[in-house]
C-alpha cells in the first residue's frame, strides 16, 4: 500500500511539473514576439489566442488525469480520454523525470500501478471467455524446442518454465492464454478474440505501451521478474495472475467449480 502512494505520489509530481513547464513554454513562445519589434502587430495576438487556448486545453487535461489519480475514478466521461492524455503527456513527464534523475522505468511502473488501481475500482468483471492472459515469449525458457508463439497451447507442459502454470491456471479459470511477440501481434489478437479485459504480463515498457494501445480497454498489469536480465527467462508470480482473475472473472467456468467442490 504504501508502494502504491509512492507510485501515485511521483505521478502526481511529475504531472504537476510537466504542466508547470509547458505552462511556463507556452508563455515564452508567447512573450517573445510581443517583445520583438520587428514582427507584425497582429501576430502576438495570433500567438497569445492559440497558446491561451492550448493552455486552457493542457490545464483541463491535467485537471482530468488528477481527479482520476486522486479520486481512482474517472470524471464523468472522460475515460475514454483518459488513454489519450497519458499518451500525450507521458513523454513530456518522462523528460522531466530526466531532469530529476528518475528512471524511466519508475515512471512506467508508477502509471502501470495507477492503472491498475483504476482498474481494480472500476469494478471490472467479465465472463471468462472474455478474459485474455496475454504473455511475452520471453517467459519461454530459452532451451525449449517447442514453438508456443503460434499457438501456447503446444507447450508440452513439463513444468520447466512459467507457461506450463500459466495454461493450466487459464484452463482451470476457463479464460484465454496468448502469447505476443509484439505490439502487432498483440493488436491481431486483441481483434480476434475481442477480450473485454485483458491480463497482460510484460515488463516495464511493453505494459505501458500496452495499456496506452489497448485503452478504453481495461488492461490490468502484472510486471514480470528478470532474474537473468531483460527478455531472457522471466518468469512471473503465479499468485498475482490466480489473484487477478479472482477478481475479474465474473462466474466460475465448470472445471473450476468442479475443483472447488
Ligand atoms: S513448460 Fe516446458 S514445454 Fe512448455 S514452454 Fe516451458 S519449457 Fe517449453
Amino acid at each position: 500500500m504504501a508502494e502504491r502512494g509512492e507510485d501515485k505520489r511521483l505521478f502526481l509530481g511529475l504531472l504537476l511539473v510537466t504542466g508547470a513547464c509547458l505552462g511556463g513554454a507556452g508563455l515564452a513562445v508567447w512573450w517573445v514576439p510581443r517583445v520583438s519589434s520587428r514582427v507584425d502587430s497582429w501576430l502576438p495576438a495570433l500567438v497569445g489566442g492559440v497558446i491561451g487556448a492550448l493552455g486552457l486545453l493542457v490545464l483541463a487535461g491535467i485537471g482530468i488525469l488528477l481527479f482520476a489519480i486522486l479520486f481512482e475514478r474517472d470524471l464523468p466521461g472522460t475515460r475514454r480520454l483518459r488513454g489519450v492524455l497519458v499518451r500525450g503527456f507521458f513523454p513530456p513527464m518522462v523528460a522531466v523525470a530526466r531532469l530529476f534523475g528518475i528512471a524511466k522505468e519508475r515512471v512506467e511502473r508508477s502509471y502501470i500501478a495507477i492503472n491498475n488501481q483504476l482498474v481494480l475500482r472500476s469494478r471490472w468483471k467479465a465472463p471468462p471467455e472474455r478474459v485474455l492472459i496475454l504473455l511475452p515469449h520471453c517467459l519461454q525458457v530459452n532451451t525449449c524446442e517447442v514453438r508456443i508463439t503460434g499457438d501456447v497451447h503446444n507447450c508440452r507442459g513439463c513444468g520447466q518454465c512459467a507457461i506450463a502454470g500459466l495454461l493450466e491456471t487459464g484452463e482451470r479459470y476457463g479464460v484465454n492464454v496468448s502469447i505476443a511477440t509484439g505490439g502487432t501481434l498483440a493488436r491481431k489478437i486483441i481483434v480476434e478474440q475481442r477480450p473485454q479485459l485483458i491480463l497482460a504480463v510484460a515488463c516495464e515498457r511493453d505494459l505501458t505501451s500496452g495499456i496506452q494501445d489497448a485503452h478504453p480497454l481495461p488492461v490490468y498489469g502484472i510486471l514480470n521478474e528478470r532474474p537473468e536480465g531483460p527478455c531472457f527467462n522471466t518468469r512471473v508470480d503465479l499468485g498475482k495472475v490466480q489473484r487477478a482473475l479472482e477478481r475479474f472473472v465474473v462466474a466460475p467456468a465448470p472445471e473450476r467449480a468442479r475443483a472447488t467442490l
